[in-house]
């Protein structure tokens, strides 16, 4: 921690609560106080103070392509002149539309909106005025950003905190919605057995990565799936993370699984504030002005968001990028195991493409309950002098880390060369 960082959080302490304005950023989970970002390009972070770091956040998730890639500055750029909101629709929307429509084969029509978390409060809205039923089902550990419903055993700040369920949000609200079990299906069953004709959607991280990252057991989002169907429920998948990360078609593509609505944000966004959801046209038409379900944003489909998201989707469509991260993804992966082994530190390496997890636990993690066996005093150890060996991870065991198209095979053996000279410090 230097100088500079330490007097801006000091003034940011008297101003802003916690000094923050996303709990995670607080460095609760690790200790210590957050250095603040002056600078980035490509996968490198420079804080006030001057400070270098290798940079594994990748903003939570967004900078796929790396830091104030070239192409989406120009989009931003060029799309500023021209104004900076309208209200009213404008071109970008519709390219942006015909983007995530070609992109993913679940989805008929989407709408953007302005974050995540308004992404799944209205797809869970959606899919309660399509169905008529009132009742959700969600997991434990899956964070869909901070809906009042579904901060019920959220993971990412929430777990960080130690507090899954927030204060100033009344039983009432999330009376209606089902608390399950990641990858257990005999729970799922058994929710369907006793609520099935209520039961509105299940909402889901296809692939867990707010309580570190775990995947889908073989067969469990093929069983999702089949079971809503069954009942005339809704699989809304929360791609909001996972969504052009894990490829073009998120986790849905990897895994062959049609889910009826889809939510997105963060690499959607190229950076800007962005969410959308999106799905089977017959349900999308539900939404106000056409049907009964309402739901507006006064920024939604803002063309600086529109033409970064646009610039990002576009640099992203002929799949060359995912073969690269998801390389170098591996190539971290087998290099911080080894220096694992090599220090004796017993880790989980959990990774899925360009996204991965490092847990401090001796047994492969498939849940959140498992996830919490992690030794979470090791890792902010393991974070603290990752980030003196100038490598930035996210500061809390339970996140996932991230690779962009800038990283390449010298920073991630740079990375692998403190995290072996770190381990043994464990
Ligand atoms: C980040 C995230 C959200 C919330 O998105 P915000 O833009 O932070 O509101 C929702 N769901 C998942 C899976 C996320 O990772």
């Amino acid at each position: 921690m230097s100088a500079k960082s330490q007097a801006l959080f000091d003034k940011a302490l008297q101003w802003i609560p916690g000094g923050v304005n996303s709990p995670v950023r607080a460095f609760r989970a690790v200790g210590g106080a957050p250095f603040f970002a002056e600078r980035t390009s490509g996968a490198t972070v420079w804080d006030a103070d001057g400070n270098e770091y290798i940079d594994f956040v990748g903003t939570w998730g967004p900078a796929i392509l790396g830091h104030a890639p070239k192409v989406v500055v120009e989009a931003v750029q060029k799309a500023a002149v021209h104004g900076t909101s309208f209200g009213i629709p404008n071109p970008l929307e519709v390219r942006m539309a015909e983007l995530v429509v070609n992109a993913v084969p679940s989805v008929e029509k989407v709408r953007m909106c302005n974050s995540g978390t308004e992404a799944t409060m209205s797809a869970i809205r959606l899919a309660r005025g399509f169905t008529q039923r009132s009742k959700i089902i969600k997991f434990e550990g899956c964070y869909h950003g901070h809906v009042d419903s579904l901060l019920v055993k959220a993971g990412s700040g929430a777990l960080t905190l130690g507090q899954p369920d927030s204060a100033g949000v009344p039983p009432e609200f999330t009376s209606q919605t089902i608390v399950l079990p990641f990858n257990d299906e005999e729970a799922v069953h058994a929710a369907f057995a006793r609520h099935g004709s209520d039961i509105a959607g299940i909402i889901l991280e296809p692939v867990p990565a707010n309580a570190g990252l775990y995947l889908p057991r073989d067969g469990y989002l093929e069983s999702l799936r089949n079971i809503t169907t069954e009942n005339g429920a809704l699989l809304i998948f929360d791609e909001v993370m996972t969504g052009f990360r894990l490829g073009l078609a998120g986790v849905q593509g990897r895994f062959g699984i049609t889910p009826d609505l889809s939510c997105f944000g963060k690499v959607i966004g190229g950076g800007l504030p962005v969410g959308a959801f999106a799905g089977r046209g017959e349900i999308m038409d539900c939404l106000a002005p056409d049907g009964p379900v309402y739901q507006a944003g006064t920024l939604s489909g803002n063309p600086l968001a529109m033409a970064a998201g646009i610039a990002v989707l576009e640099a992203l469509a002929d799949g060359s990028v995912y073969e690269k991260i998801d390389a170098l993804g591996q190539a971290l992966s087998d290099g911080l195991a080894s220096a694992a082994k090599a220090a004796g530190v017993a880790v989980q390496l959990q990774r899925i493409g360009s996204m991965s997890c490092c847990y401090f636990a001796e047994k492969p993690v498939h849940n959140m309950d498992e996830a919490m066996r992690s030794d979470r005093e090791r890792f902010g150890k393991y974070f603290h002098g990752m980030l003196q060996e100038g490598v930035y991870l996210a500061p809390s065991q339970f996140e996932a880390g991230f690779i962009s198209a800038a990283h390449d095979e010298a920073a991630i053996e740079k990375t692998v060369a403190a995290a072996a000279k770190v381990m043994k410090t464990l």
